[in-house]
């Protein structure tokens, strides 16, 4: 631990952000990497007296502030950690931060199943760091979820942030393409949600910088309209889940129209598309027949 007292700690924090930056990543950085919340964070010209205690030195976190103002990195990387609903993640570069706007998925299917108390079995497609399965699983003890990923790298880290966030047994995680791992559960699956890559190519070409140069293509990129893997889940969705079973994907500030009209093509009925919190419909959902 490293102490200093909070006024020098402010005349330092001034010059940091002298150098550019915004103020939520620098608050981020304190947090992650030197251990002091965004409360305390905050709170600080009140208490200006008082002795603050850090994970790292002043020096260590300005070279990590330096590094993600000449590089861009996220802080969340440069951390290894992000937050997430109530949760603490490990993420790395082989796994997408996940976003504000996709923590309302775990809203939408409590809301549709009520915090139903049966014995619910539920996927997770391309699950990355696990945040959605994770919370699911832990918010509905009752539930069995499996959630899959292509990359073994990221089935690994949602595996420790399943181990890490609780001690229950109700989520397994397997790695493969989209359904394949879930064979075994043809036509048993009561819900299946999917935040799948769905920039269109032209868009993710003019990402931003700290999204295109750090997170990971594959989980981004949708091919030429951006829908090439919603089509592929949607289509082989009938397969796996039950009959009336239900089917959530995120998808693209404009591309609700275009999933839901694929729901219907593939015999979903109840299709709706439900908006973020910026109200953009980002959220398609239906049910199998
Ligand atoms: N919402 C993410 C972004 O805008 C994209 C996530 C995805 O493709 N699933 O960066």
């Amino acid at each position: 631990m490293f102490e200093i007292s909070a006024e020098n700690f402010s005349v330092w924090k001034k010059k940091q952000l002298l150098k550019g930056g915004d103020k939520k990543s620098f608050s981020l950085l304190i947090d992650l990497l030197g251990g002091l919340s965004k409360k305390e964070l905050n709170s600080l010209t009140i208490k200006a007296e008082k002795n603050l205690k850090f994970k790292l030195d002043l020096d260590s976190l300005e070279f990590f502030w330096g590094k993600h103002l000449s590089t861009n990195i996220p802080i969340q990387y440069l951390s290894g950690i992000c937050y997430w609903r109530n949760l603490k993640l490990e993420v790395s570069d082989k796994v997408l931060i996940p976003r504000p706007e996709t923590e309302l998925v775990v809203e939408i299917i409590s809301r549709k199943f009520d915090n139903n108390k049966g014995q619910i079995i539920f996927a997770d497609l391309g699950t990355g760091s696990g945040a959605i399965s994770i919370s699911l699983a832990l918010e509905n003890p009752s539930w069995n979820g499996i959630a899959t990923d292509i990359n073994k790298n990221a089935v690994e880290i949602a595996s420790r942030n399943f181990a890490n966030n609780s001690n229950q047994s109700n989520l397994k995680f397997y790695s493969g393409n989209w359904w394949e791992p879930l064979t075994y559960l043809k036509g048993e699956i009561d819900f299946a949600v999917a935040n799948p890559p769905y920039i269109p190519k032209n868009t993710y070409e003019e990402l931003p910088i700290e999204v295109k140069n750090f997170e990971p293509k594959n989980a981004l990129l949708g091919g030429e309209d951006g829908l090439d893997h919603v089509r592929e889940i949607v289509k082989y969705a009938p397969l796996y889940l039950k009959e009336k079973g239900w089917l959530l994907i995120e998808n693209h500030f404009d591309q609700g129209a275009r999933v839901k009209q694929l729901f219907i093509e593939n015999q979903f009925t109840d299709v709706e598309v439900l908006k973020d919190l910026s109200g953009i419909g980002r959220f398609t959902i239906g049910r199998y027949k």
